[in-house]
């Protein structure tokens, strides 16, 4: 059985390398990755591809920047070519970036079997492009996987056939399993001259935070208000760090004692600071979902989280958008304060790209 897997953005690369490891034990799969191109340098693509044991992918469309809907035009007429060359039995797509939400379009118009790994998340917020993203690729794929429970009522709600419906547990834990141990041999936080539990790890990348000149001001202002508690190590996403320097905001950010202002890190060397911090704080989604496997306190810039057992059975916090007397507030709370006991969410024991092959082929290797 023939089966594209198609993978655009930081995120998908970790989703993808766990899928691509448990596919590989079984000789009935052939998996041909396509790179869509969305994150594609060095930093947050090629080194996802060394750590995580991918091979180059059998496409690299280099398709990145332009608006979402240049993107996802531009990606769709590339893998059309890719799958009239292909004729796949199968195409799977990983997530909610728009490299997903393009290549579902085309399977689905070609008629080719599609596959939503982390389907049925919602965080009810229509003004995020990765929920639009989201109920669109669930409405047209055949098997939708599954990775916290409240997602199968979720796709119940919209109208999805129970027998398309696989609570699975969640990939990104997978490869999360897969690599603790890697990274636990690093000494990240040494060489930072860092003391473990001692310090706080951020990452910021959503629009709603980082777009405008005035929630840049007020990331600026938090970052200084927490270094006065607690070294704190900001890995930079790329947007992020170009809206600072076109705004004329980066500057300040050099300035701050206790920074650590990093370029985005390796999954090693990230999955090392994270599990050794004291807190971390983010808008991130797959960050949510890794804290909360670590049991570190995570506290999120957002109103809502398509994530909700992190924050009901996890280790996460949400506090809405940037407001820094708000967020000061419960970051202290946090670290002076009892940690909230917390447990795992169902099946986020590195097992669900398993499952997810052994239901593939049950259904469609008879
Ligand atoms: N990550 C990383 N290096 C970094 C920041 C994040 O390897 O400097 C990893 C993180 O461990 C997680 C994934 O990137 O697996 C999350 O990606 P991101 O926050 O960009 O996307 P989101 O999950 O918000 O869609």
């Amino acid at each position: 059985m023939k089966i594209l897997c198609v993978m655009g953005a930081r995120p998908n690369f970790v989703k993808v390398a766990a899928l691509y490891r448990a596919f590989a034990k079984c000789p009935e799969f052939s998996v041909k990755l396509v790179h869509t191109g969305q994150h594609h340098d060095d930093a947050m693509y090629r080194v996802f591809l060394t750590q995580l044991g991918l091979p180059d992918p059998d496409y690299s469309l280099s398709i990145h920047g332009g608006s979402h809907t240049a993107q996802t035009a531009r990606i769709m007429l590339a893998f059309e070519n890719v799958l009239a060359s292909e004729s796949p039995d199968m195409v799977i797509v990983v997530g909610d970036v728009n490299s997903s939400l393009a290549c579902a379009l085309v399977a689905a118009k070609e008629g080719v079997p599609l596959v939503h790994v982390e389907a049925g998340l919602r965080s009810g917020d229509k003004s995020m492009p990765e929920e639009i993203n989201r109920i669109l690729i669930d409405q047209m794929s055949g098997e939708l996987f599954v990775s916290e429970e409240l997602g199968v009522s979720n796709l119940r709600s919209e109208g999805i056939g129970p027998d398309n419906i696989h609570f699975v547990g969640n990939v990104m834990i997978d490869s999360l399993v897969y690599c603790r141990e890697k990274a636990s041999e690093l000494s990240v936080t040494t060489q930072l001259g860092l003391r473990k539990n001692a310090y706080i790890v951020m990452t910021m990348h959503r629009p709603s935070n980082v777009d405008s000149s005035e929630d840049l001001m007020l990331l600026v202002a938090l970052i200084e208000a927490v270094c006065k508690l607690r070294p704190v190590v900001f890995p930079i996403h790329p947007r992020t760090k170009s809206n600072l320097i076109d705004k004329g905001i980066w500057h300040r950010l050099e300035t701050i004692e206790g920074l650590h202002l990093l370029p985005p890190q390796g999954y090693l060397e990230f999955i090392n600071l994270t599990s050794n911090a004291e807190l971390v704080i983010t808008d991130s989604g797959g960050v949510q979902e890794e804290t909360t496997f670590f049991g570190v306190p995570c506290i999120t810039f957002r109103n809502s989280t398509e994530r909700p057992s992190t924050v009901g059975e996890g280790t996460n916090r949400l506090v809405g958008g940037l407001n820094v007397a708000n967020a000061m507030h419960i970051i202290s709370e946090v670290i002076n304060g009892e940690k909230k006991p917390t447990s795992l969410p169902a099946l986020w024991d590195g097992f669900a790209s398993d499952r997810i092959v052994q239901i593939i082929k049950k259904k469609y290797l008879k």
